[in-house]
């Protein structure tokens, strides 16, 4: 295609792909917009066609923009979901709730009183060799409950609210978590690692 003709169209898709400075379109920011901070979004179910296509697509980064009042507004509504009383998780991840953006809540079992966290575009730059096995559950898979087998720590980096980009170890319980919620970001569920698929090698 000519460079005259592909110019265009190349400004109209990146028009129309964003509309807030986060790197919301303008579905996502519909769907985030639609009710306020303390409202719960809905829980996207692998039982449902719709929700498990979504479930099994990767999300991309979100731009850290604090004063976006749709990243705030989501990053508030994701919480409001994951301490809802129908879906109490210990985590949670945006594509639970139908946003493909890198965005999770963990609960911190290694801090104490076991605040709630958020972080943005989490990626595990380690993983330990040794492995844990334990129970785990998703609210996007209901009624299960299964032994899975993880890296019994993690080395993760992640930009926060505030601007901030933080690399840190965590280990055991937590490390699960985050194992289990930056896997929803890159279209992976706890399925995938059942025990009795075996270790990896
Ligand atoms: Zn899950």
């Amino acid at each position: 295609m000519k460079l005259f003709l592909l110019l265009p169209i190349l400004f109209l898709f990146t028009a129309c792909a964003t509309t807030t400075p986060a790197g919301f379109t303008k579905d996502q920011a519909a769907l985030v917009t639609a009710a306020d901070a303390t409202t719960p979004m809905r829980v996207w179910k692998i039982n449902n066609r719709t929700d498990s296509l979504l479930l099994r697509t990767a999300a991309t980064d979100v731009k850290v923009t604090p004063d976006d009042p749709t990243l705030q507004l989501f990053v508030d509504r994701l919480y409001a979901t994951v301490r809802d009383s129908m879906s109490l998780g210990v985590g949670i991840a945006a594509p639970q709730v139908g946003i493909l953006k890198n965005i999770i809540w963990v609960q911190r079992f290694d801090k104490e009183e076991l605040p709630f966290e958020v972080y943005l575009n989490p990626k595990i730059v380690e993983y330990s060799e040794e492995k844990r096995e334990g129970m785990e559950g998703c609210l996007s898979i209901p009624d299960r409950r299964e032994k899975c087998i993880r890296s019994k720590w993690i080395v993760i980096e992640y930009d926060t609210m505030t601007g901030a980009h933080n690399r840190e170890r965590v280990e055991d319980f937590t490390a699960v978590i985050f194992q289990h919620e930056i896997d929803h970001l890159n279209g992976i569920l706890y399925l995938d690692h059942l025990a009795e698929h075996g270790v990896k090698p």
